[in-house]
C-alpha cells in the first residue's frame, strides 16, 4: 500500500521537492516571506490537523480536546510572554481575518476607521477599497509625507481630529522605517479613538528587541505569524484584558469556526524558537543587514523611499533609473534573485506595474547571511539593472547568486 506521499501523489510529492529546490537556490527578498525550522513545517504537518476544536481552551463543542487544549494554551501562554500582553487569541486563519476581527471587536459595521493607504505603504486589511474593510466601514486613509516618505503626525492628527475615528490602524506592509506607537497613541487618545497596531511584517523585530513594542500602546495588536516571526502561515491577535472577552467571541464564533490546531501547535513551536537568544541575534541582524544593503544600494544611486531603512524592508523608487517595477522585479528573477514589485508615495504608475521594487532581508538572514552577504546582494541587484535586458549578463549573475546560496545553506533549525 502507498503511504508516504512521494508514493501516494507522485504528481504533488515532485513539485513540492522542486518548490524546495527553488527556495534552496535562490536569494528571496519578498520582505513577508521567510524560511520556517524543520520543527515548525512538522508540526505544520502533524496529527492536530485532524482535530476540530471549535471554542477555546476548557470550552469546546466537541470531545477529544485533551491534546488540543494543552496545545493553544501553550501557544497563547508563550505568545502572552513574548510580547507581554495581557491576553492572546491563536485562532485567527490569517491576517487578514484577524484585522477584520479587530476591527468588529472594537466598532459597528458603518463606523469610522482610519489606516494608512495602500499605495503608502499599508495593508488592503487597513480599509482600502476593495477590502471588505473598506466597505463596511467608513474609511479615511492617511498616507505619509510625499516628500520625504515618512509618516507625518501632524496631518494624521489633522486628520483623525477632523474625521473622529472610531478605530485608527497603525502599522504598514511597505514602510521601510520604525513606527512609533506612542505617537499613534496620544493622536488616539486625543480623538477618543481605540488604537489597532498590525506588526504582520515586524512581529519578529518586536519579538527580538529590534523594534520597538505597541502593546503597551494598543488597544488590540495584530500580526501573522509567518513573516519575520518565521512561523506557519497563520495570525495571532494581542489585548488589553478589557478587550479579551469582545475580541475572542468576535473571532469565534463571529467569525470562524474551527480554529487550525496544526496551525496552532506549529505557532507555538516558532514562539519557543522566538524565545531564545538567537531569535534576538537574527532580529538585530535582519537590521544591520538591511542597512547594510540600503547603503550600498544609495551608492549605486537608487533612489530608497525616505532614504534608506531602519527595520527590515527597502523600497526602491525607480524612476530615475527608467525601469518599470515589475520589469526590475523580473529581471532580477530572472537572475535569481526573487522580489516585488511595489507602488511608491505618489506613483502615478498603475499598481499592476508600480515604479517601485521592495525589497527586505529576513529570509537571507536566516540563511545566516550578514552585511558582507547583503552588500553583495546589492551589487548584483545594481548589475541587473545595468544589464535588464542582457541574458547573457543575467546568466552570469544567476551562477554566482547560486554560489552564493550553496555557501549558505538554508538550516533546519535556529536553536
Ligand atoms: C501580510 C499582512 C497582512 C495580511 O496577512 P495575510 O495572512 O496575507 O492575510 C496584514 N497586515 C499587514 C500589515 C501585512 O503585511
Amino acid at each position: 500500500m502507498a503511504a508516504s506521499l512521494e508514493q501516494n501523489d507522485p504528481e504533488i510529492f515532485k513539485l513540492i521537492t522542486q518548490e524546495e529546490q527553488r527556495q534552496k537556490r535562490i536569494i528571496r527578498l519578498i520582505p513577508s516571506e521567510n524560511y520556517v525550522s524543520k520543527a515548525v513545517r512538522e508540526a505544520t504537518g502533524g496529527w492536530l490537523t485532524n482535530k476540530y476544536s471549535e471554542g477555546y481552551p476548557g470550552k469546546r463543542y466537541y470531545e477529544g480536546q485533551d491534546v488540543a487544549d494543552v496545545v493553544e494554551n501553550i501557544a497563547r501562554e508563550r505568545a502572552k510572554k513574548l510580547f507581554g500582553a495581557d491576553h492572546a487569541n491563536v485562532q485567527p486563519h490569517s491576517g487578514s481575518p484577524a484585522n477584520l476581527a479587530a476591527y468588529l471587536a472594537l466598532a459597528e459595521p458603518g463606523d469610522t476607521i482610519m489606516g494608512l493607504a495602500l499605495p503608502d505603504g499599508g495593508h488592503l486589511t487597513h480599509g482600502w477599497k476593495v477590502s471588505i474593510t473598506g466597505k463596511i466601514f467608513k474609511s479615511v486613509q492617511y498616507g505619509v509625507n510625499p516628500q520625504t516618505g515618512f509618516l507625518d503626525f501632524n496631518l494624521i492628527e489633522d486628520l483623525a481630529k477632523k474625521h473622529k475615528p472610531k478605530i485608527i490602524i497603525c502599522g504598514a506592509t511597505a514602510y521601510p522605517r520604525q513606527i512609533d506607537f506612542e505617537a499613534f497613541a496620544a493622536i488616539a487618545k486625543n480623538v477618543g479613538a481605540f488604537l489597532v497596531s498590525d506588526i504582520a511584517h515586524i512581529a519578529g523585530l518586536v519579538a527580538g528587541g529590534a523594534h520597538k513594542s505597541p502593546v503597551p500602546f494598543s488597544d488590540i495588536v495584530t500580526t501573522t505569524t509567518h513573516k519575520t516571526l518565521r512561523g506557519p502561515r497563520g495570525a495571532m491577535a494581542l489585548c488589553k484584558e478589557q478587550h479579551a472577552q469582545k475580541l475572542d467571541k468576535t473571532i469565534f464564533p463571529g467569525l470562524q469556526g474551527g480554529p487550525h490546531m496544526h496551525t496552532i501547535s506549529a505557532i507555538a513551536v516558532a514562539l519557543g524558537e522566538a524565545a531564545t537568544p538567537a531569535f534576538k541575534e537574527y532580529a538585530k541582524q535582519i537590521v544591520k543587514n538591511a542597512k547594510a544593503m540600503a547603503e550600498k544600494l544609495s551608492e549605486y544611486g537608487f533612489n530608497l523611499v525616505s532614504g534608506g531603512t531602519d527595520n527590515h524592508l527597502i523600497l526602491i523608487d525607480l524612476r530615475n533609473k527608467n525601469i518599470p517595477g515589475r520589469k526590475m522585479a523580473k529581471a532580477l528573477m530572472r537572475a535569481g534573485i526573487e522580489s516585488n514589485c511595489n507602488s511608491v508615495p505618489g506613483d502615478t504608475a498603475p499598481p499592476f506595474n508600480p515604479s517601485g521594487l521592495r525589497i527586505g532581508t529576513p529570509a537571507i538572514t536566516t540563511r545566516g547571511m550578514k552585511e558582507e552577504q547583503a552588500m553583495r546582494v546589492a551589487a548584483l541587484i545594481s548589475r541587473v539593472a545595468d544589464n535588464i535586458d542582457n541574458e547573457d549578463v543575467l546568466d552570469k549573475i544567476k551562477q554566482q547568486v547560486e554560489a552564493l546560496c550553496n555557501q549558505f545553506p538554508v538550516p533546519d533549525s535556529f536553536i
